[in-house]
Formats: C-alpha cells, structure tokens, sequence
C-alpha cells in the first residue's frame, strides 16, 4: 500500500504536521520509536505564540502559567520582571506531546509507536521507509525525527556541525516550596558559556536544566550544572536525580536546505530552534504547518510532488526571526553582564521581549529597540557595567 505521506517522529512538530494533512482527507502513516506517553528533556515552556497558532485545546495539560521571570546572576541579584499578561504555559512534555499525537489519531493517521525508522530511501515515484518493523511507501516522506534526525543527515545532508549541549531534570516538590516558585520562570544568565541555567514549575514538580553552545561549554556542562544547583536557593537540598542530556540544534544560517526532492524536515530535524532563547516547540508546530500545507497543495496537483518550496516558505517566515534570535544570543551571551546590568537598569526593556514571546512583536523589532537603547545610553551602561563588574557576584 502507497500511504500519501509517512511522518517520522510523533513530537510536535510531526504529530501537528500528521493532524494537519488527515483533516484535509490525506492518507497518512506515522511513527515513533518510544511508546507514548514519553519522556523528552525539556523545560517545557510553551510561548503564547503556541496558543495563537495549535488549532488543538491544550489548557488542560497546562501546569502553570508564567507572568514572567525572575533573573538572576550566577544566582545572586535576583530580578523579577513580572507581567500582567502570560508569556508562557509550562507542561510536561509526556502529556502536552501524548495529547497531540491522539488528536492525530483522531484526524485518521494510522499511528505506530515503539517503530524506529532505520533508513529511507528515494525512488522515482515514492519514498520508502525501512522501519524496525517492516518497509513502506509513500508519495511524500516528513522527517520529524528530532535533534539527532536520521533523515536530515542522511538523506538531506544537514551536518549537526553546531549545537547547543543541555542537561535537564523534573525534579519532585510540592506545597510552599512549589508555591514560591510557581507563576514565573527563572532564568539564570552567567552560568555557563553561551547559555542560561533555568527552573520552570509544573503541577508538582519543577524542571532544572541547563544548556549552552556546545563549542564554548567545551564539555564541562556537568560542572557548569553542579555549580548552578549549589548555588540556586530553589534547589536547595533538592535529591538532583534523573538528569538527561541532550542536545538542543539551534538555528545558524549555514545556507543548508531542508527539503529536496519528495523529502523535508520539521521542527528540531530541521534546526528550527531559537539560538537565543532556545524555544523550538513553537517552531516545530509551525514548520509542521507549512509542511501539510504545501504538501496537500502538491499532491493535489501533482504525481510527481516536489517539496524544495517549502523551504523557500519556512525561510520566509522563520528565518528573519531565527536571525534576529542569532544575533541577539550573540550579543547577550559574549556579554552577559552587560546583559543583566541592562535588565537591572532597564526592566521595560523586557517588557517589550514579553512581546516578541507572545508573537505581538518581531524579533527583529526588539533587537533594534535594544540596539537603540544601547546607542542611545552608552555612557551611562558602560559605567554601570564597570561598576557592577569589579563586584564579585
Ligand atoms: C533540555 C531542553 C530544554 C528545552 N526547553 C524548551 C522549552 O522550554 N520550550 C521550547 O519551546 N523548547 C524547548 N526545547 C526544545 C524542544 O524540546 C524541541 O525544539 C522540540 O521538542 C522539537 O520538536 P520536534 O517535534 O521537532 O522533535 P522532538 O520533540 O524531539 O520529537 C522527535 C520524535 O522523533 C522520534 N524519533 C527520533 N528518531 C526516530 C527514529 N529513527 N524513528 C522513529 N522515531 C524517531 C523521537 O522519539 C521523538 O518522539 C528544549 C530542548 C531541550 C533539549
């Protein structure tokens, strides 16, 4: 049987991409390695601009909503910049992804789990997929296989040259503790090179991790980790058990192609993720989006169906905001005290990348607001960030 279109990988990126094309009376095959429900590390923080694009009612799996955040350096200065508006709903990824994957069901995609894709191939009218279990055809193949995608470097050659490295862990807490935290994020700057440490609260437990540029964390990320968790009051004598490590393919425009031919990937397969804030899930969803639509256009019209437009579609949309992430992790994270001095004396400044998360502003739009502060007080910051770096923090 030749199933119009197979999807690897039943995260959120393929899971959305699966729902999409069986609403539109597609027949679509998908399948996943784990068996659902499964663990993924993740802070699992959703961005508003989740909500504004999952056609899926996901309130329910929400564990908490953040107004904010509270950041810190290196632990110590803690700055809560609290909003009235969210910015993000936290989940735990076993359940917000387990939900998606039953409303792909739902639709009519023909689901197996616990089936890990072990190769593809490309013939000249269908793509097969040899699986742990057996081989199929399809007219069109969705590699939403995740950060370490068989199908990105295998078939289009997408080299995980560069990437971030994280260590995270769900950790257990309950009652006042919990409580304190709950509401907001916090984000530590300072920790580790090129990145931020971080803890999100859920229903009853938190999330701990830690991520950062692989080249410039130079493999001390277990070091960097014990020092946050010794240092962070909400960690305090916390059992820190259960850490998974992980790597997070940011975003770089190395003129790579995500499609070629019958083939293209989605979400993390594809490097969709945000280099400074580290955000993918919201990316995933979306490029999972453009991928059914441009592929029930061209089944539509065509035997032959090629995807290479659905590049062309994703880095319209995404990449100027993935750039503009770039260049801003860029500045942040070669200075992060600079970085946090700013927050301290500008906490507005913040408010207006609140905006960014809830996707009422471009990326692009908050990097020249910043650059336009920065030109604007040169003097004024300097001084503070002299001052507050001759103090030991
Ligand atoms: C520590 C950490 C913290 C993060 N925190 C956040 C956050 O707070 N907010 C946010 O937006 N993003 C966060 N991210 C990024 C986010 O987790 C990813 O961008 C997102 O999961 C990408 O979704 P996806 O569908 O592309 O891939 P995934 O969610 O990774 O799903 C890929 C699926 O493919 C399956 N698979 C893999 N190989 C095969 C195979 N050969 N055959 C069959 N199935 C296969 C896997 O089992 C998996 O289910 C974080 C990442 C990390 C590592």
């Amino acid at each position: 049987m030749l199933y119009d279109v197979i999807v690897v990988g039943l995260g959120p990126g393929g899971a959305t991409a699966a729902y999409e094309l069986a609403s539109r009376g597609f027949n679509v095959l998908a399948f996943d390695k784990e068996n659902f429900p499964r663990y993924k590390p993740c802070g699992g923080c959703l961005s508003l601009k989740v909500e504004k694009i999952l056609p899926v009612d996901f309130k329910h799996v929400v564990e908490d909503t953040a107004y904010g955040a509270v950041f810190t350096f290196k632990s110590k200065r803690p700055l809560p910049i609290l909003s009235q508006r969210p910015v993000g709903y936290n989940v735990s990824r076993s359940r917000f992804d387990n939900l998606l994957k039953e409303k792909a069901k739902e639709a009519g995609v023909c689901i197996r789990t616990g089936e890990r894709a072990l190769g593809v191939e490309e013939e000249k009218d269908c793509v097969r997929v040899k699986t742990s279990a057996g081989t199929y055809g399809a007219k069109v193949l969705i590699g939403a296989d995740g950060a370490n995608s068989i199908i990105a470097r295998e078939v289009l050659g997408l080299k995980p040259s560069r990437c971030a490295v994280a260590l995270e862990a769900e950790l257990p807490l309950n009652g006042e503790r919990l409580a304190a935290l709950k509401g907001r994020l916090l984000i530590d700057f300072g920790c580790i090179p090129h990145g931020y440490a971080w803890v999100f609260p859920k229903d009853k437990s938190i999330s701990a991790g830690i991520a950062g540029v692989s080249q410039k964390v130079k493999g001390r990320i277990k070091e960097c980790f014990r020092d946050f968790v010794s240092r962070e009051e909400a960690l305090a004598g916390l059992d820190i058990k259960n850490v998974h490590g992980w790597t997070i393919p940011y975003y770089y425009n190395a003129g790579q192609r995500i499609a070629k031919g019958r083939i293209l990937a989605v979400g993390d397969a594809a490097r969709l993720v945000d280099p400074f804030l580290g955000e993918g899930i919201y990316y995933a969803i979306r490029s999972g989006q453009i991928a059914a639509a441009i592929i029930a256009e061209r089944i539509r019209r065509d035997d032959a169906p090629d995807m290479t437009s659905y590049h062309e579609v994703v880095a319209a949309e995404l990449y100027p905001d993935l750039n503009a992430a770039a260049k801003l992790g860029r500045l942040v994270y070669n200075f992060p005290r600079l970085w946090y001095n700013m927050l301290e004396s500008e906490p507005s400044l913040m408010e207006s990348y609140y905006d960014v998360v809830r996707g009422d502003n471009r990326y692009e739009g908050f990097y020249s607001d910043l650059m336009a502060r920065i030109k604007a007080r040169p003097w004024r910051l300097l001084t503070r960030w002299l001052k507050k770096g001759v103090q030991r923090v």
